[in-house]
């Protein structure tokens, strides 16, 4: 999927209009409901800014946790629009409700750069089937929709595409750079372009590694993914995660990436334990040499060297998913290891995955790496080569228009 011809937020005339945008502020919250972490709420500052700073009225809408019986107060949007407001220094409005009559007051009575926030989207049964009467209803509030939600882009709620029926339809500066950086190193990636794929769930990311295998120079296979491949060579991989219904298939893969000729490596020695511990006893074990009662929990110091190296070799390198269990700290050494041999590589490096980008965060690299994707699921679609709706309903540059400022024209 390409950008090249989908509206951006900067091809837009705002002043004086009303504007309906969707963000990610579903931040996470402790028991007495202070926001444990606003770094999804800084994200959308540069596209709020923007909007406010361009003289539109902004509303602004996103989803908060998974309320499953209507309005209730442990999900409000509170929190998040006290927290906007401290972070960009000026009021923002809490409409009381999402399409109720609070909030279609405060929309109407909104004034040019001023900003308010619906109630949590969810609170409505209707966003997540895409109830075409809801989402009318939310976009009868505005006049133009800014999509900025990358971490919902691969869902098609009415908050993030029906929406788009009814209102000419733009993205906001977050998704922008989403699609550019990953769109480019997908489309005509700089190379040699590797790619690294661990976590924890083969099945999850199958349909990325057969999507990966036309792309990239080499795919780095590890993590708690690897074992069902070593094991599909004929290893023994002892107790390790592993999927042997998808056996068949990861051989496929194997002679793929030989037809190819992509470059595929997998672990060469492992860190592995009895049980599934933070303090198991662990030892290090060659791939072909996992003893039975034990499992790989990490990558050993053969496999980070190897990895390393391909590593700097590469000009784009793509990472989603950690080598090893980095949430104990025995088994955190090889995700620390890749994570720094992204940082000091001089190539464009792009994290995907909510625990690898956590990885990255809790190692202190995150400034080093070019772009740290704000999606888990979305980027994972992005990268399987699927169409997310909350783009494909973005709506199509003009041709034939040579106004690079007009929503009127779309
Ligand atoms: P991401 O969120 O980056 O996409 P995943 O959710 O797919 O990554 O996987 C992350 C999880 O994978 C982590 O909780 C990590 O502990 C686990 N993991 C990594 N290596 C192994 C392994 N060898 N065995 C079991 N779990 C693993
Ligand atoms: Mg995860």
């Amino acid at each position: 999927m390409s950008m090249k011809n989908k509206m951006a937020i900067s091809d837009i005339y705002f002043a004086g209009r009303r504007v309906i945008a969707r963000v990610d502020f579903n931040v996470p919250l402790d028991k007495d409901g202070n926001i444990t972490d606003d770094s999804r709420i800084v994200g959308a500052l540069p596209t709020i800014r923007y909007l406010a700073e361009n003289d539109a009225k902004v509303i602004l809408v996103s989803h908060l946790g998974r309320p499953k019986n209507g309005p209730e107060a442990k999900f409000s949007m509170k929190p998040a629009a006290v927290r906007l407001a401290q972070l960009l220094g000026r009021p923002v409005l809490l409409a009381a409700d999402v399409i109720g009559p609070d909030a279609k007051a405060k929309a109407a009575a909104l004034k040019n750069g001023e900003i308010m926030m619906l109630e949590n989207v969810r609170f409505h049964k209707e966003e997540e089937m895409n109830d075409p009467a809801f989402a009318k209803e939310l976009a009868s509030m505005a006049e133009l929709f800014v999509n900025d939600a990358f971490g919902t882009a691969h869902r098609a709620h009415a908050s993030t595409a029906g929406i788009a029926d009814y209102l000419p339809a733009v993205c906001g500066f977050l998704i922008q750079k989403e699609l550019e950086i990953m769109g480019k190193a997908l489309d005509n990636p700089e190379r040699p372009f590797v790619a690294i794929l661990g976590g924890a769930k083969v099945s999850d990311k199958i349909s990325v590694i057969e999507s990966l295998l036309d792309k990239v120079d080499t795919l780095i296979i590890c993590g708690g993914m690897a074992y069902t491949f070593l094991k599909a060579q004929g290893n023994g991989v002892g107790k390790s995660l592993c999927e042997l219904d998808k056996l068949d298939l990861a051989n496929e893969l194997l002679a793929k990436a030989v037809a190819k000729k992509v470059n595929l490596l997998l672990p060469l020695d492992n860190v592995v334990a009895k049980e599934f511990k933070a303090d198991a006893e662990s030892f290090t074990v060659p791939s072909d040499a996992i003893p039975d009662d034990c499992m790989g929990l990490d990558i050993g110091p053969k496999t980070i060297e190897l990895f390393s190296e391909a590593i700097k070799g590469a000009k784009t390198v793509i990472w989603n998913g950690p080598p090893g269990v980095f949430e104990f700290e025995r088994f955190a050494n090889g995700t620390h290891k890749i994570a720094e041999a992204l940082a000091n590589s001089g190539a464009i490096t792009i994290v995907g995955g909510g625990d690898s980008a956590a990885a990255v965060e809790q190692f202190g690299f995150a400034d080093k790496i070019t772009h740290i994707s704000t999606g888990g699921g979305a980027s994972l679609e992005f990268l399987e080569g699927k169409e997310l709706p909350g783009i494909s309903c973005l709506t199509d540059m003009p041709s034939g228009c040579d106004c690079s400022n007009c929503a009127g024209c779309h």
